[in-house]
């Protein structure tokens, strides 16, 4: 095909894309706006770019995926990152919820332990001129401590427990929402902290996100989960 129609036929899918998203509950006009606004196949790779304005996770490489279309929507409905917000976004990897929420919130943090991975993501983010997210390559399970208290936390790996300093990094007021589980099936959990008392919701079962690797996640090496 020709590059114009390329785009087009991109233009069509995520038309399509956005249709799906609200058909799964989310009528957010400035969340459907911000879909059709990044491009999700420029954070894919070559491989899989013909596939990008499907709702499934995507392989990126390095045994990681671009997660769903429509978890990444409820992550933006849930967590409603505003332009007073500093988000700490956990697991880059492609960077497509990074520039989600880099549009919508003042600053973004996030953390990849995969080098190739945060480097990519900040190729497409600058291509992009998206400024305000700052990348860091290390493990995510400890947060960034540099830049916190955040008033939001967006986990995009699954994790066995609650990592400490994610919730030590979470603001008074903040939210963040974390997979929480087993490697094979997560639930999706808001955890809030208001005026000192922190409280968890799940807000959706199921799920199967890649793993949370590190120090509070789960073991690189046995598969097990640390502490
Ligand atoms: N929102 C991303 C999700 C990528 S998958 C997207 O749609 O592309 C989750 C990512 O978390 C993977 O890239 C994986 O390498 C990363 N990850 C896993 N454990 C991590 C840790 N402890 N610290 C930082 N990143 C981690």
């Amino acid at each position: 095909m020709e590059p114009r129609s390329i785009e087009a036929r991109y233009e069509e899918l995520r038309g399509e894309l956005i249709d799906e998203i609200r058909a799964s509950g989310i009528d957010d006009l400035e969340i459907l706006r911000l879909f059709h606004r990044v491009p999700r196949h420029l954070f894919l790779p070559d491989a899989v770019r013909p596939r990008a304005y499907e709702n499934v996770a995507l392989p990126i490489g390095y045994g990681q995926t671009a997660s769903q279309p429509t978890v990444q929507a409820l992550y933006l409905h849930i967590l409603r990152p505003a332009p007073d917000d500093r988000v700490l976004e956990i697991g880059t990897g492609s960077g497509f919820l990074t520039a989600l929420l880099a549009l919508t919130a003042g600053r973004v943090y996030s953390v990849e332990r995969v080098r190739d991975l945060s480097a990519r993501a900040r190729k497409v983010l600058d291509d992009l001129g998206i400024t305000n997210a700052a990348l860091l390559v290390g493990d995510g399970t400890l947060g960034w401590r540099r830049f916190a208290p955040y008033t939001v936390i967006a986990v995009s790996a699954a994790a066995p427990v609650l990592p400490p300093a994610l919730l030590e990094q979470l603001d008074d007021g903040g939210r963040m929402l974390i997979p929480l589980g087993t490697p094979r099936e997560q639930r999706i959990t808001l955890v809030r902290r208001q005026r000192g008392q922190v409280t968890e919701e799940v807000v959706s079962r199921g799920c199967a996100f890649v793993p949370l690797l590190g120090r509070y996640g789960w073991d690189p090496d046995t598969g097990e989960a640390c502490s």
